[in-house]
């Protein structure tokens, strides 16, 4: 089956790259092994939700029920130890539909409870067809999920097929999975596209992102700048208009890359976006 094939692909590429950034990334090791366990689970919810896949409707329901008690599992075996006790005390409630609907449904939910939907119902989403998708509430605009209505997670340029052209921009939703084409210096959290609004952060020694609008900001200064940089291949797309950011990952400058994994062990550049006072469109798997 197609849709089988494709996705072994992508849970083999999500493994191989945070194994990789696992030797790499000391900060990150820790964060990194944990989702590297977490992905064995989704890879099983993914398949097992491709060969029979829920009733319509009831996409919360089969994820609170077949996916979500591994979810906790794996978490309460190898979690970072807050999220293991936050998670220990969360599920002596019973409201696993529950927390899986109202994340679906794009209502506020404590930190723990939504970390628990969103790494339940993602593969499942990721699995199934638009049909499944579309039981989740949100517009369908421009900034965010044609498929669900969620918000985007990242932003991404392709790699071009043609050496001088620039790759096209995506952004990645937090909920499905699914990527949709989005302008080039164009805020993603309200539209904003006057340059002197836009700021972008690469660090020190970075030569990808257009020019006009970058901050090199990062802190470590010349030093850092003689040393190779920790993220060639990411920058912070941050706006002044409504204050928000996300990290963007492009894909020419590091071919090896895999947005979703590159974004949630980037975490330095996270922190420093906090410290210039912005908040992310929409904290990763992780809370950060
Ligand atoms: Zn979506
Ligand atoms: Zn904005």
């Amino acid at each position: 089956m197609a849709v089988a094939v494709a996705g072994s692909e992508l849970w083999t590429e999500r493994r191989r790259r945070v194994a990789e950034l696992r030797a790499r990334r000391g900060f990150a090791r820790q964060l990194l092994d944990f989702y590297g366990a977490l992905l064995a689970v989704q890879e099983r919810a993914f398949l097992d939700a491709t060969v029979s896949a829920p009733p319509p409707r009831s996409v919360a329901a089969y994820v609170a029920e077949l996916v979500l008690p591994s979810v906790v599992d794996v978490t309460v075996a190898v979690g970072p130890d807050r999220l293991r006790a936050e998670v220990i005390q969360r599920i002596e409630s019973q409201e696993g539909h529950d927390i899986v609907r109202r994340w679906m449904q794009g209502e506020g939910q404590p930190a723990v409870d939504r970390y628990l939907a969103r790494a339940s119902l993602g593969p499942v989403l990721e699995a199934l067809d638009v049909s499944a998708k579309a039981e989740c509430d949100g517009p369908r605009d421009a900034r965010h999920c044609p498929a669900c209505g969620g918000l985007p997670q990242l932003s991404y340029f392709a790699a071009a097929a043609d050496e001088l052209a620039t790759g096209a921009r995506y952004l990645l939703c937090a909920r499905c999975g699914t990527t949709w084409g989005y302008a080039r210096l164009t805020c993603a959290g309200c539209g904003e596209d006057a340059s002197a609004k836009l700021n972008v952060f690469s660090e020190h020694g970075t030569t990808s992102g257009e020019r006009g609008s970058i901050v090199r900001g990062l802190p470590g200064g010349a030093v850092a700048a003689r040393q190779a940089a920790v993220f060639p291949h990411m920058r912070i797309e941050a706006c002044d208009s409504c204050r928000r950011y996300l990290l963007s990952v492009d894909l020419a400058a590091d071919r090896g890359a895999v947005p979703i994994v590159d974004e949630m062990a980037a975490i330095p550049l996270d922190l420093y976006a906090r410290e210039q006072g912005y908040s992310k469109i929409t904290t990763n798997l992780m809370g950060f």
